[in-house]
């Protein structure tokens, strides 16, 4: 098992190039994982190509440590589950008090292709973008959640693989300016212009901090983040 090489589940989204950068940073070789499950917002898909090219021009270093990419399909994942990320449908609180958004043992299901992988590629370190900080409440953002599934994956595949929530506790403010911190304002720059988080999918409006409707709950957090980060860069 190489003990200096990561996995990054790396979606395309603000917080998973966060990730990749902060993976980059601390490891010597540092692969990337994305999923395909159906998700309305596929087109975040589309964003990972940019930001590992991206990354790799900012730094030389980060550009000598990015290894290979791989992506999964899980079309089961959305056949299974009735949300909004999966169906036409609007976004909404459902009545546990989630909202509609939350696709049922998706970061479960995740984690546990990502281990299997790295398995196969003799990686230690998965690196995952979770936070239960300034989350929308999903159960399987918590980090009792995934302290548990470290432990039950190591038992259940016999390795010692670390699974890493650089964001768990941070919020999205905090979040970009940990993207300053690892790679300067060029990081954060081609975060906000080439990653993706709006639920919709909706590419066509740019605003100060990157693409997406403006509307929905992964827009308005990483607005409202987006905002707090520059009045604390101001002061
Ligand atoms: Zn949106």
């Amino acid at each position: 098992m190489n003990m200096d090489a990561a996995l990054v589940l790396f979606s395309g989204g603000q917080d998973s190039a966060t990730c990749l950068a902060w993976a980059l940073k601390h490891y010597s070789h540092v692969e990337t994982l994305g999923f395909d499950y159906g998700q309305r917002h596929a087109i975040e898909l589309d964003c990972r190509a940019k930001l590992r090219g991206g990354m790799a021009a900012l730094n030389a270093d980060w550009k000598a440590r990015l290894g290979q990419d791989h992506t999964l399909a899980l079309a089961a994942l959305g056949e299974v589950s009735q949300t909004a990320l999966t169906r036409e449908t609007e976004i909404a609180m459902g009545e546990e008090g989630l909202p509609n958004t939350f696709v049922p043992g998706r970061n479960l299901i995740f984690l546990t292709f990502a281990a299997a992988l790295a398995y196969r590629r003799g990686i230690k370190h998965i690196v995952t973008g979770v936070c239960e900080t300034d989350f929308s409440g999903y159960p399987d953002c918590r980090d009792d959640t995934i302290k548990a599934l470290q432990v039950a994956l190591n038992l259940g595949m016999e390795r010692r693989f670390v699974l890493h929530t650089p964001l768990m506790w941070i919020d999205k403010a905090t979040t970009w300016a940990l993207a300053e911190e690892l790679g300067g304002t060029g990081l954060v720059d081609l975060i906000s212009e080439e990653s993706h988080s709006c639920y919709l999918g909706t590419r066509d409006k740019r605003h100060d901090w990157g693409y997406g409707c403006g509307q929905c709950p992964a827009c308005d957090l990483r607005a409202k983040g987006f905002a707090r980060y520059l009045q604390t860069r101001q002061r």
